[in-house]
């Protein structure tokens, strides 16, 4: 916990329910913490630790570098999402226990969904807590408003690249993963007159999608190795690595996954040294949280809408920056968040009365 700076890390276990899930507390200064609820059949409780551990520190650095006032939190759920999915008064009592322990934490954590939980599951933990977001009817689904802000980050990204003539018309993109995020992406990148090349492990989204917008399908396994101008992964993690690197042929690399880079020391400053430009993936992928954190002050999307229009200025800085220094993307967009949380940090020492 040192190394990192974590504040709390926590383990919840209901025996009537068979809840077992942890909540990791990565910081605080900004605000209270905020991140999802992952829902996840983990090997291991050291493996579910580990996830928790990463994701809850990427919520810090993506909130400070959006200039939100929120902390860095996330939940992992330990379990098989199958084996509840159909059982509606079990889970609820599930996600209700669950709601209590973050009841529980007093507000130094807010949850909301993310892989496996619902928005059906958030109003479960609606009813024991106020400390949920991405509640129906309120902020909704925040997919599309991801895709905005990758479009967005790829818009700078693509014109430090390509130049400004043009924007993204005619750039082939190979987009990885046509979920919830990834098909709001191509929809976008279409009609601003971008070539699609695109893959899913789920063929039948990639070939309806392929219907829709001309895009060209292709197998899960080649798509790195598609001649594009712009990689996007809208997938997975961990997918920029040793064994990936090499075939890449793209110029730049933007897209809504978490944690793209493998190892992000290493493989960070491997793109860099190969000229990709790599726009951050918790710069890009913003747009989702800065639309729930909205929630929290009432809800107008015209704000969200001119929060995330701020993600392409914040890219395009980061990349500038980037150049002039000679460093990779990530260490100027880590050092940014960092400034921010260590001159906010001692606002709340000034006395109020
Ligand atoms: P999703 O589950 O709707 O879509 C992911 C898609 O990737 C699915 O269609 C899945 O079949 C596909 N996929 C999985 N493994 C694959 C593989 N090996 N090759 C090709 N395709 C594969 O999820 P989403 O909401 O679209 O999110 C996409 C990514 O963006 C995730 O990594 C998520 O953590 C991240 N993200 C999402 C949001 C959001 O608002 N939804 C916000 C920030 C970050």
């Amino acid at each position: 916990l040192s190394e990192y700076g974590y504040e709390q890390l926590v383990y919840f276990y209901d025996k009537p329910t068979g809840l077992k899930a942890i909540t990791c507390i990565h910081n605080t200064v900004l605000g209270p913490s905020l991140g999802g609820t992952r829902f996840w059949n983990y090997a291991t409780e050291e493996e579910a630790t580990t996830d928790v551990l990463r994701l809850a520190r990427g919520m810090t650095y993506k909130s400070a570098c959006a200039g939100l006032n929120l902390g860095g939190g996330k939940s992992v759920v330990i379990g098989d999402p199958d084996e509840l999915k159909n059982d509606i008064v079990r889970r609820e009592a599930f996600f209700r226990a669950f709601g209590r322990f973050i009841e529980g934490l007093g507000g130094r954590y807010i949850t909301a969904e993310d892989v496996n939980t619902t928005t059906a599951d958030m109003a479960y933990i609606n009813m024991e807590t106020d400390y949920v977001c991405g509640l129906e009817n309120k902020s909704g689904n925040p997919s599309p408003f991801t895709a905005l802000g990758v479009y967005k980050a790829m818009r700078a990204a693509g014109e430090a690249a390509f130049g400004k003539e043009g924007g993204l018309k005619k750039r082939k993109v190979a987009v990885q993963g046509v979920g919830e995020v990834g098909k709001n992406l191509c929809k976008l990148l279409k009609a601003d007159g971008a070539e699609l090349y695109i893959t899913d492990i789920n063929a039948e989204k990639v070939e309806k999608l392929a219907k829709e917008l001309g895009a060209t399908a292709v197998d899960k396994d080649k798509i790195f190795d598609v001649d594009c101008d712009i990689f996007a992964p809208c997938a997975l993690g961990g997918v920029i690595n040793d064994e990936t690197l090499g075939r890449l042929k793209c110029k730049v690399i933007t897209g809504a996954a978490n944690n793209v880079l493998l190892d992000p020391e290493k493989h960070g400053k491997a793109i860099h040294d190969k000229g990709i430009i790599y726009a951050p993936d918790y710069v890009a992928n913003a747009g989702g949280i800065i639309n729930v954190y909205e929630e929290l002050h009432g809800y107008n999307e015209d704000n969200v809408r001119r929060s995330i229009e701020h993600i392409y200025d914040l890219t395009a800085e980061i990349i500038r920056t980037s150049q002039e220094k000679n460093i990779p993307t990530g260490q100027v967009a880590d050092a940014m968040a960092e400034a921010r949380i260590n001159a906010i940090r001692n606002v709340n020492s000034i006395y109020l009365g």
